[in-house]
């Protein structure tokens, strides 16, 4: 094949009328529509003198204009490297630098502030509105809608994407056309994803859960998408009922049920919810199955492997696990410090392989050789545990383990008896330095709407189920807990508020 994953996922559906994206207004775009769009977006691109293997930075509102950037630059070889929209310029800044894009695509509500910042790093500024318009559309309404794909192997750059953030500073993660289209090939197929499929995709695609996971899966089952902006409450009950399946992160799904129009009956043309990029409480599983007799798939990957274990499709679901490795992906649990495998059952670093690993860090060495063995298994950096019946349990990351005097404590633990506790909506545990123990725990909690928390009754209550070295040192009450725009709980900006309660 000429360009294996340009033709894989979008040349199939080269010339056909059906649909494939059907925004909130009721407009839909046809596949055919959409190559036209994108082949136009590619002139465009060589135009400006990209070559193959260049990087095009996007910060952009979610369109299908956008997306079609995303299947621009796969037909022209072009990395595709999109950024979350609500970087500021300074966060901007660094990734273009890091980078080394010829291209920044903005917001054109953006340009005046990001224009400094193209300039210093010679990247050409064009603008792209969350309508469509602006200088980049203005260029393609003049060009061809034929593009002749460039060639490219299954070992060439497709992307680089960042990562979240939430441990340290974002990591430019290389992904090649072969790391994209063995995931989304074993998705498809794990999740039975066909073109009688209507998927509800109200993720951001910056990340690798909305673009990747979501986009590509469609696009290779040829299912139709009702594409949305964001994630609007009124917006998902309104097209739920014409939907089949749903991908989304918790928040998604507490959500949902905290809305009473969310019921068996919207959900009942449902064939499947799929959940991840931050935990899911077992309690939202379980509510979720009362309410709508749904078991909500829960899954597990991250920006540099996508997607690697996954609850089964067919067999039983597992509340609070992430389930079995994906075929041809290895997961492995190891000793932190000497990398030795682990017997089953214990907690250890979740180590994983296969073809969806990715291949390495851009311009980070370092960091490469540090979280990518040689033998091919990356450090994940989270911490888990496979149960007898071979699922996986997420316990946390590594750098949230908290060790005070000298044992090693696991949030995880703590959060889930704190939220059993009644009238917790939910918490977080991370480690403060301490004077003595040289971190303490301190629990933070979030009541439910309403409920007034009995702190010491609380403290009481779970010591009970506690060894004395892991009760929290303070339990206090936030009214909500730092998340990023994928419900990842910010730990690090928890522990910074809090770093000098006891010292
Ligand atoms: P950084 O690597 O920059 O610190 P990040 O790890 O949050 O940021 P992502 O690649 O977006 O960046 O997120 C991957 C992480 O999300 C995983 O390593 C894991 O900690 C978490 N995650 C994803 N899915 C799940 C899940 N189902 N349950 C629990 N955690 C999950
Ligand atoms: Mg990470």
């Amino acid at each position: 094949m000429a360009n294996p994953l340009f033709d894989t996922l979008f040349g199939r559906h080269q010339g056909k009328a059906t649909p494939f994206l059907e925004t909130p207004d009721g407009t839909i775009i046809t596949h055919s529509e959409f190559l036209d769009l994108a082949a136009q977006y590619a002139h465009v691109l060589v135009e400006l003198d990209v070559k193959p293997g260049d990087r095009v930075a996007v910060q952009i509102g979610k369109s299908p204009q956008a997306l079609a950037v995303y299947a621009a630059c796969v037909q022209a070889g072009i990395v595709f490297l999109p950024l979350n929209t609500a970087y500021t310029p300074d966060e901007v800044s660094y990734f273009v630098e890091n980078s080394g894009a010829r291209i920044l695509l903005c917001d054109g509500r953006r340009s005046e502030a990001l224009a400094p910042i193209a300039a210093a790093n010679s990247a050409i500024l064009e603008t792209m509105n969350s309508d469509g318009s602006g200088s980049f559309a203005t260029k393609a309404a003049l060009m061809a809608s034929v593009f002749s794909t460039v060639e490219r192997s299954e070992n060439d750059l497709a992307a680089f994407l960042y990562t979240s953030g939430t441990t340290g500073r974002s990591k430019g993660a290389m992904l090649t056309q072969a790391n994209l289209l063995s995931n989304c090939t074993t998705l498809t197929k794990e999740w039975a994803f066909t073109s009688g499929d209507v998927l509800l995709h109200a993720l951001p695609i910056f990340h690798t859960h909305g673009l990747f996971v979501a986009t590509n899966i469609a696009l290779l089952a040829g299912s139709k998408v009702i594409f949305m902006p964001k994630f609007d409450l009124d917006v998902i009950i309104a097209h739920m009922p014409k939907a089949t399946t749903m991908m989304g992160v918790p928040t998604f799904y507490t959500r949902l049920l905290e809305d009473p129009r969310f019921t068996k009956d919207l959900a009942q043309h449902m064939r499947l919810f799929i959940s991840g990029s931050a935990p899911l409480l077992a309690e939202t599983h379980v509510q979720f199955e009362q309410r709508t007799g749904h078991r909500i798939l829960e899954r597990y990957g991250m920006t540099e492997t996508n997607m690697n274990t996954s609850n089964p499709y067919r067999g039983k679901r597992r509340a609070g696990t992430v389930g079995f490795p994906l075929p041809g992906v290895e997961v492995k649990i190891t000793d932190s410090t000497t990398g030795a495998a682990l017997p089953q059952g214990e907690i250890g670093e979740i180590e994983v392989r296969g073809p969806n690993v990715f291949k390495g860090y851009w311009q980070m060495p370092e960091k490469t050789a540090e979280e990518l063995r040689e033998n091919g298994f990356f450090i994940t950096g989270d911490l888990g545990q496979i149960d007898e019946d071979g699922y996986l349990h997420i316990v946390g990351r590594n750098k949230d383990l908290i060790i005070s005097g000298g044992y090693n404590i696991y949030p995880k633990e703590i959060e889930l008896l704190l939220d059993a506790e009644d009238g917790v909506l939910e918490s977080a545990v991370v480690g403060v330095p301490h004077p003595d123990f040289g971190e303490t725990v301190l629990g933070i909690l979030v009541a439910k709407p309403g409920a007034e928390l009995d702190l010491d009754a609380i403290k009481q209550s779970i010591s009970n189920s506690l060894a004395r070295f892991k009760h929290p040192q303070k339990l206090i009450v936030v009214p909500e807990l730092p998340r990023n725009t994928m419900g990842k709980v910010q730990k690090k900006a928890l522990r910074e508020e809090y770093k000098d309660l006891f010292v």
